[in-house]
């Protein structure tokens, strides 16, 4: 006990050095991309097609990223925002310094090939993304920027439009939900979290609204190349 609380602690003061070495200078950015355009999440991907949940649009929209799109995310290897065009997604990352590909300081593993689709894919089911189209509310127009924000969700659902939004935030107390709300008449669950979005997290989502009558439904991003 006593060794977990002492390395918890230095976990804790290092994680401090860390914010005040690298955290104030993108403290601002870092609320504008986790704010950006409208909240989404991968439905399915062909190629540079993509077909997403949007938070306002009744049906999932069609849409296409193109070389001059803006990616971004939080680099896995020091934790900063890092956009960069998705034309530039194989080239080495030139900002920490990892020697790694941006598209998997963003994507957080090793891909076979560093392309849309498999970084999008790979992401954990109803992992939230923020869009901003080149028109601004024309998904035809195609994507502007795209950023990954793990800490947010969106989720089709069906069946808990009864539930109280106390009594669903309560529900999904175990897995770390701060805010929990149903949008698109119900059909999308839109959570924002404590810690990151896992596939582990999805699954237990499943579970805890089916014990008041609702599901979730089918969101695995299928990929046709
Ligand atoms: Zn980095
Ligand atoms: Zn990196």
């Amino acid at each position: 006990m006593k060794t977990s609380t002492t390395r918890q602690l230095l976990t804790s003061v290092s994680l401090m050095s860390l914010i005040c070495v690298t955290g104030f200078a993108n403290a601002k950015s870092a609320d504008a991309w986790t704010s950006a355009g409208v909240l989404g999440s991968v439905s399915s991907i062909a190629n540079t097609n993509l077909t997403l949940f949007e938070v306002g649009s009744t049906a999932p929209i069609q849409t296409v990223v193109n070389p001059t799109t803006i990616f971004g995310g939080i680099c896995h290897h020091c934790g900063q925002f890092q956009p960069f065009k998705l034309v530039d997604g194989s080239k080495v990352c030139s900002m920490c310094g990892c020697g790694e590909p941006n598209l998997e300081c963003i994507g957080w593993e090793h891909f076979k090939s560093y392309d849309a689709a498999n970084v999008l894919s790979s992401l954990p089911e109803g992992t939230g993304i923020r869009v901003v189209f080149n028109t601004d509310g024309n998904s035809a127009s195609g994507i502007k920027d795209l950023y990954i924000t793990r800490k947010q969700a969106l989720v089709p659902v069906s069946g808990i439009t009864s539930i109280s939004s106390t009594d669903l935030l309560n529900l999904l107390k175990p897995i770390g939900v701060n805010s929990a709300k149903l949008v698109n008449g119900g059909s999308l669950l839109q959570l924002n979290l404590k810690n990151d979005w896992t596939a582990k997290k999805a699954v237990q989502l499943n579970t805890l609204l089916a014990k008041d009558g609702g599901k979730v439904l089918p969101l695995v991003p299928s990929v046709t190349k």
